[in-house]
């Protein structure tokens, strides 16, 4: 019997992959978008029993801000965030780490970890690889990852290398404190696994050897992080292409944070399999709502008395019983039903995006389905 977790690569075609990802809370098929809830909820109001109708696969929540609220140790006095939310899938927690260098004011970073201030009351917090442990241990995700340095760009050569070669020893400390977490029983999750994050800005040769580095410590998958945060896309796609070749080809692949349904049709051609990003949640609470034809704001006028569904090729569980009117008067008139409604549209569509996805590696036929709708699904109309 091969031990859990196995990522196994059902087909292959040019860089991208389909492929399964088995977890101890259920079997992913890749590629796969995971929905965002940060705080153990889907902004807009979606609970996990929502989540389970609209295809979701992988739910990931953010260590920062459960840290802060309710805190960790409240979520393992009630046995873990899959008993809390009552999501029984898969559930990945980020490290921490990009909130504290986003969100956190008066960050200071040493050797140790990162000292800041909660952005929530300013308290001074530490925030360390093992401290990152120990909360995602506390909320016992299925995946857990590691604790680095998100570098701004631009950032100067020096710098990233610096910070590249103390992400990769954080790496280790964290690998370290996870094993110690598990063998004296602290954690909610024994089978929890631990994805490794490839820095180094937008420097090649950074980034190709920092994955040299952590592809040699055999961990449970591996992420490409610091990218999307403001670089042209074009940079991001050379990037994931320069890197591919030296990720593990037996080991789940992450892009973080990304992104537009054609950023995530590009990044699948070139060898990912999984993602996240806010940009469903957070444009459909805003009206932007993503269709098979492109991005449509449902509040403007000309949807005034459409009785048209969002996407009439949608299927989703308000494409199914609503139409364009009727979601325009609930932004209109400030509805939270609204916002509910467009969430839930929207995650359905990125959730579905990746089934059709996978449908196309399938059957061998990705790269004309990407080339007919790379451009469209991104285009607003
Ligand atoms: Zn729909």
């Amino acid at each position: 019997m091969p031990s859990l977790p196995t990522y196994q690569l059902l087909k292959s075609e040019h860089a991208a992959r389909r492929g399964t990802f088995t977890t101890v809370h259920g079997t992913v098929q890749t590629p796969a978008f995971m929905n965002v809830a940060t705080a153990g909820a889907i902004k807009g109001g979606l609970s996990a029993y929502d989540l389970g109708k609209i295809g979701t696969q992988v739910m990931l929540c953010n260590t920062y801000h459960l840290h802060l609220r309710p805190g960790d140790t409240v979520v393992a006095q009630m046995g873990g965030l899959h008993k809390f939310t009552r999501w029984n899938g898969p559930i990945l927690t980020d490290s921490g780490g990009f909130q504290v260098f986003s969100l956190a004011k008066l960050r200071q970073i040493t050797e140790e970890g990162v000292t800041f201030a909660s952005h929530l009351d300013g308290h001074r917090i530490f925030m360390g690889p093992e401290q990152s442990m120990q909360i995602q241990a506390n909320l016992g995700s299925t995946i857990a990852m590691a604790f680095d340095e998100c570098v701004e760009n631009p950032a100067q050569h020096e710098y990233s290398a610096a910070s590249c070669a103390r992400t990769t020893r954080w790496l280790a400390r964290c690998k370290a404190e996870m094993a110690r977490l598990k063998a004296e029983g602290k954690t909610q999750n024994p089978d929890q696994l631990l994805f490794g994050i490839n820095q180094g800005c937008t420097f090649p040769d950074l980034r190709i050897e920092h994955m040299k580095q952590i592809a040699d410590m055999n961990l449970d998958g591996y992420a490409i992080g610091g990218l999307a945060v403001g670089e042209p896309a074009e940079v991001m796609y050379d990037i994931i292409s320069q890197v591919e070749p030296y990720m593990p080809k037996d080991k789940i692949r992450y892009l973080m944070g990304v992104g537009t349904p054609g950023n995530i049709l590009e990044s699948v051609w070139r060898g990912v399999d999984l993602f996240d990003c806010v940009m469903p949640s957070r444009n459909a609470r805003h009206g932007h709502l993503n269709t098979w034809g492109g991005i449509i704001n449902i509040k403007n006028a000309k949807y005034e008395t459409d009785p048209l569904p969002i996407d009439p090729q949608c299927d989703c569980p308000v494409c199914r019983r609503y139409n364009r009117a009727y979601l325009r008067h609930l932004f209109k008139a400030e509805e939270i039903l609204g916002m509910r409604l467009a969430v839930m549209h929207n995650l359905w569509f990125y959730n579905h995006l990746m089934e059709r996805i996978r449908k196309e590696l399938d059957a061998g036929t990705f790269e004309q389905f990407h080339d007919a709708y790379v451009k469209r699904l991104d285009t607003r109309i």
